[in-house]
């Protein structure tokens, strides 16, 4: 089959790798029919990270062979796969914490066996712990939902984890801090979540479109203290009930941290980078700000906004800006790394 695989900082492209099989009883083969890059996926691209090889890690597709254990799924059904695989049963998974799952793992990597796990950036991919890990579309492989089905893979289920670390509630404010995918999609969430008043920051027009169209109320055109400055002049002076931190630098840290009021909480789902130093923690400690968030268990999310995309009340793929063939992944990087797209859908 053919898969993406990445041989060094921007050199990615779609190569011919083994074609996986049944490894253990509980694993599936999935046949991908809709993929996308992540913003998380340009570390490694920009040569900031050192990760090499197999890449991608946010796909849907039909079932094509299912070991002896699997009984939730079975071959012809489409599925979603969230952007770790988890067992569903282990203690952390049942308190909902999937991505901390005692026997889980990540896309691209060997799992504890020591064999390959594929990415999610290619034609086919062997799924461990597929009871535990996919959740059946309940669509024809062909419908027109995929794209926004897609997103419950990653962003949309970080969006909602975002907004509700942040605390929002029916009629609260929230700034949203990023306007990447992720950033917009905790605009879609805390829309959906009731909040009254969605501020985002971004001085992207096109982006600022998509924030709009999805609930924001509010658009600052700026960054930094200006930005702050704006979020407060808007709240009365004193800031919003809850922000999502969407980028994971110092600077976006520091701005949502100054953005929230007394007694607010920053939801932050951005991967830390650089942090650190800039964590405001005697501002923080001044004004009680609460931190929530991390790394956002989207298994644990998907059923609830599933049911929500299929009727018809949530539609996250405005998101996806573009599509390119698999073969043709390379264009896809390059166009989320100079921003010209919000976020690339791969076809494989
Ligand atoms: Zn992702
Ligand atoms: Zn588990």
């Amino acid at each position: 089959m053919k898969a993406a695989v990445l041989r060094g900082p921007g050199q990615i492209s779609a190569e011919q790798v083994p074609d996986p099989s049944i490894a253990a009883p509980t694993d599936a083969i999935v046949r991908i029919t809709a993929s996308c890059v992540c913003g998380s996926d340009l570390w490694p691209y920009r040569g900031v990270t050192q990760r090499r090889g197999r890449i991608g890690h946010e796909f849907i597709g039909v079932v094509q062979d299912v070991g002896t254990d699997v009984r939730t799924v079975r071959p012809g059904q489409v599925v979603i796969a969230p952007f770790v695989y988890s067992c569903g049963t282990c203690a952390n998974c049942r308190s909902g914490w999937t991505t901390s799952c005692l026997v889980g793992g990540d896309w691209g990597y060997p799992d504890r066996e020591g064999v390959l796990v594929d990415g999610g950036q290619g034609e086919y991919a062997r799924v461990p712990l597929a009871d535990g890990t996919l959740v059946p579309a309940r669509v024809p492989v062909d419908d027109d939902s995929i794209p926004a089905l897609l997103t419950l893979s990653d962003v949309m289920g970080t969006g909602h984890h975002a907004a509700v670390s942040a605390g929002v509630q029916p009629g609260g404010t929230v700034v949203v801090v990023g306007d990447g995918a992720v950033g917009l999609c905790a605009v879609l969430a805390a829309a959906r979540l009731g909040a009254g008043r969605i501020i985002v920051l971004s001085t992207h027009p096109d982006r600022a479109r998509v924030a709009e169209k999805f609930g924001a109320t509010n658009v600052v055109a700026a960054r930094g203290d200006e930005a702050v400055q704006a979020v407060r002049e808007l709240t009365g002076g004193l800031g919003a009930d809850g922000a999502c931190e969407c980028v994971g630098t110092g600077a976006s840290w520091a701005t949502a941290v100054g953005s929230v009021r007394p007694g607010g909480t920053v939801g932050y789902v951005g991967v830390p980078n650089g942090v650190k130093d800039g964590l405001p923690l005697r501002d923080m400690f001044d004004r009680n700000v609460n931190i929530r968030g991390g790394v956002a268990p989207t298994r644990h999310y998907l059923p609830a906004l599933l049911d929500d995309v299929l009727a018809g009340a949530l539609d996250p793929s405005p998101v996806f800006t573009w599509s390119v063939p698999l073969t043709d992944i390379a264009l896809g990087y390059a166009a989320m790394d100079n921003r010209s797209q919000i976020k690339v859908l791969v076809r494989p």
